[in-house]
């Protein structure tokens, strides 16, 4: 039988916030099984927390935002993706102000911190959400569904009408070599109008080529290039992974995407949890084949 599994110990990544620019720090810190993920203020009076799940997200636009009852945290998808393709089950997530550190745009740094300290088994068993049918959503040309899989697999697709992004796809299974190796190095991207207008508003300030692939209408603006010639779609399915933990329990089932963002995931995930029948919670355990295991990282 699959346990559940938290960190070993705490540990913390430093970095700036996107918005405010300033310094900040998260730490990520054992919790009890059954606790699931927990965002905390550790900087406001009496430690106010949010729970991540589907009902949590407060919004959607440019990056997943949760809301608890005095406070928000936004770009939660990034550390989250880490959290996603390790399995960790239960953790609290403490955070010194509004921010998430940005770090470099991807979800390497949360990576490597979980992995320095490695995870434990804890004493309950782990449930999974075992899809069971197929469950489709689409809006406009935005679509998304999940099918029956013995592992965890993703097919994403993007489609962005810029000459060095265009039309880009990316299926794999997702386990702990395949995300460190494939996705986790994956930087978010912008587009200078975009960014030029979040600033306007006082957000992403802290927005630079050194925490994003920055874009003009014509050209990629980093000096440095690529890290994938298709780092688009691989930044996408990171992000894809990490609003998937919103799910609240892993997810044994094939999801396919194809130009769907943070809003789609959102409103695919409450779907899925308002659809029992397409569905079943399991405990895994002996009967899981070694091929299994090892396109799903059990
Ligand atoms: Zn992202």
């Amino acid at each position: 039988m699959f346990l559940q599994k938290t960190l070993r110990k705490r540990v913390s990544v430093q970095g700036n916030g996107l918005h405010s620019g300033k310094p900040c720090s998260l730490t990520f810190v054992p919790a009890p099984a059954n606790s699931g993920v927990h965002f905390v203020r550790s900087d406001m009076p009496g430690r106010p927390s949010v729970k991540v799940e589907a009902a949590s997200v407060s919004a959607t636009g440019y990056a997943t935002t949760l809301s608890g009852p005095a406070f928000s945290i936004s770009t939660v998808e990034h550390c989250l993706s880490a959290l996603s393709a390790l399995r960790v089950d239960n953790l609290f997530v403490e955070l010194d102000g509004p921010e998430i550190p940005i770090c470099d745009g991807s979800a390497k740094d949360f990576l490597q911190a979980i992995q320095s300290v490695g995870l434990i088994e804890q004493e309950q068993p782990r449930k999974y959400c075992y899809i069971t049918q197929p469950l489709y959503f689409s809006e406009g040309d935005k679509q998304a569904y999940v099918v029956p899989y013995h592992g965890l697999r993703l097919t994403v697709t993007i489609d962005f009408p810029h000459p060095k992004i265009g039309r880009e796809k990316l299926d794999l299974d997702v386990n702990e070599v395949s995300f460190a190796r494939e996705i986790a190095p994956a930087r978010t991207f912008g587009f200078l109008k975009d960014i030029e207008e979040l600033q306007k508003r006082g957000l992403a300030l802290g927005g630079s080529l050194d925490n994003a692939i920055g874009l003009d209408d014509l050209e990629i603006l980093n000096p440095e290039g690529l890290r994938f010639p298709d780092e688009f779609v691989r930044h996408k399915a990171l992000d894809a992974l990490g609003d998937l933990v919103t799910l609240s329990m892993p997810m044994m089932g094939h999801l396919v995407l194809y130009k769907a963002g943070h809003d789609i995931m959102n409103k695919l995930v409450r779907k899925i949890i308002s659809t029992p029948e397409c569905y079943k919670l399991v405990e895994l355990g002996a009967d899981v084949t070694d091929e299994a295991r090892f396109r799903s990282g059990l």
